[in-house]
């Protein structure tokens, strides 16, 4: 099995943001990302077992974007890491840039943080879709392990 080096984005990937900008007011939705309390966020169906899959057999990172405007967002992110992913003590990245990252997979479900221009394979994610959900995506990175791709 080849070992691959992982990159997992968080919201909407492992932690559901989409649940969480539904329950804002109506004016706030325009800008969820300035309202939302990261802290107190779901995590996606299945996050926790493909996420345990992943840290077993492969190298990974947690690569997240918080909204630059909130200081306390980026140490949101961090608690809200700890209390759902504790095996991924201090493997969290946080950039606007992820194409600087440098690894086989990028796990993201937004395009407008430089992941169209990721080096490796960049699985765009998506929690509804059959195609893109976690399923998907750990028959994707099961392939990449015995290098059918
Ligand atoms: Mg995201």
């Amino acid at each position: 099995m080849k070992k691959l080096r992982i990159f997992i984005d968080m919201d909407g990937v492992i932690a559901d943001f989409d649940k969480a900008k539904k329950l804002l007011p109506e004016n706030k939705q325009g800008r969820p990302d300035l309202h939302v309390d990261y802290l107190y966020l779901d995590y996606i169906q299945g996050a926790e077992e493909a996420v345990e899959y992943l840290n077993k057999h492969h190298e990974v990172f947690i690569a997240s974007t918080p909204p630059w405007s909130r200081i306390q967002c980026w140490a949101d992110k961090r608690a809200w890491l700890e209390r759902w992913f504790p095996d991924l003590k201090r493997k969290l990245i946080l950039t606007h840039r992820k194409d600087l990252l440098i690894g086989d997979v990028l796990i993201d479900d937004s395009r407008y943080r430089g992941q169209p221009d990721f080096k490796g394979h960049w699985f765009w994610f998506n929690k509804d879709w059959e195609n893109k959900n976690w399923k998907a995506c750990l028959e994707f990175i099961k392939k990449l392990e015995n290098e059918e791709i």
